[in-house]
């Protein structure tokens, strides 16, 4: 049967993984945290939406114990995490030549660092619109619909990519193929990369930073930046969709009280994933001679806080 591994199985990777087990195929659930792993081993996978509370079973394994190889192994740690995740995976035997990797982290630059690990034809990339939070080890806080745009990473269609398309829409998680994946990466990535850094600096929900009267000339700046590096890698973002986008994120009846992701991550004492969001873009915009000073002192602003933390 084709082998399915969840690699970093926190909240998203818990959606995704029960998710995929409860459609019937052979699952397991790989990460480092012990009691979150025991926990789903002891009483399995406990979900709250917002109608009801269930569970899945579904076998997790610590890292360090993972011995069976995988066909297809769903990369979802943080991003500063995946390549020593996958390292481990491959010494422990679990990658082996047709293994695929599916990633579907935020951030920039995943499929260089995948590469290191299969051929870029047996590297997937997803953007997704799900979301998934965690109430504690084993318990799995669900909301909301979302989706799954994936695309093979060097652009060809396989057989695999259907495979991979079925296995999710099976599942339920509402995927199609994507014509243009980077695009889409880049766009999420564009919305992280100010959104993000700026609530979690200013310590504000979005709403809250929204209410500046002079937000729009914060960001503008800023976006002009990620396009401008974007469009020296040939990709073509559109950036009044852009702006339009994450303004549309400040109404309270949208995502305003929420605070960002880095701001919940940063607030529990976690490191962010900054580097992959305007850090990489600050690589990037070196390595295609664009200048990128407003990512760099950001990657600097979180990276100064960040030390509060080490
Ligand atoms: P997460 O923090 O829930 O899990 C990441 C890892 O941290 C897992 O290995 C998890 O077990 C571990 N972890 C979590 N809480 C822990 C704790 N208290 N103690 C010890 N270990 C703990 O991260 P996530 O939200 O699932 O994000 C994974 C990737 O998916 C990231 O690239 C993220 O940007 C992306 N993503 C997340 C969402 C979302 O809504 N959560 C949506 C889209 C993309």
């Amino acid at each position: 049967m084709f082998k399915i591994g969840i690699a970093g199985a926190g909240a998203m990777g818990g959606r995704i993984g029960t998710y995929i087990k409860q459609a019937g195929y052979d699952v397991t659930l790989i990460d480092n945290w012990e009691d979150h792993v025991n926990r789903i081993n002891e009483k399995g996978m406990e979900i709250q939406t917002e109608t009801k509370t269930y569970t899945v079973e579904v076998p997790a394994v610590l890292t360090k114990d993972v011995s069976e190889p995988f066909d297809l192994i769903v990369i979802l740690t943080k991003s500063m995490h995946s390549e020593k995740m996958l390292e481990q995976l491959q010494n422990q035997g679990s990658i082996h030549e047709g293994t695929a990797i599916l990633s579907m982290m935020n951030g920039l630059g995943h499929e260089e660092r995948l590469s290191q690990y299969v051929p870029m034809s047996q590297i997937y990339l997803a953007v997704t619109m799900w979301t998934a939070g965690l109430r504690g080890p084993g318990q799995l806080l669900l909301e909301g619909e979302g989706s799954i745009d994936l695309q093979r990473a060097d652009g060809e269609k396989d057989e695999r990519t259907e495979y991979i398309l079925n296995v999710l829409n099976e599942a339920g998680l509402n995927a199609q193929i994507s014509d243009d994946v980077f695009k889409s990466i880049w766009s999420k990535a564009t919305v992280n990369s100010v959104l993000n850094p700026l609530c979690t600096i200013l310590d504000k929900t979005i709403y809250e930073f929204g209410s500046y009267s002079e937000s729009r000339d914060m960001i503008v700046p800023l976006i002009d930046e990620i396009v401008a590096v974007a469009k020296a890698k040939n990709i073509n973002l559109d950036r009044t969709a852009l702006l339009d986008k994450i303004e549309a994120t400040y109404p309270k009846e949208t995502q305003g009280l929420h605070y960002p992701s880095m701001h919940q991550d940063f607030n529990k004492g976690r490191l962010t994933e900054i580097d992959y969001l305007n850090g990489q873009i600050a690589a990037y915009g070196k390595e295609v001679n664009v200048p990128t000073p407003l990512n760099e002192m950001i990657t600097h602003l979180i990276h100064q806080l960040e030390m509060k933390i080490q």
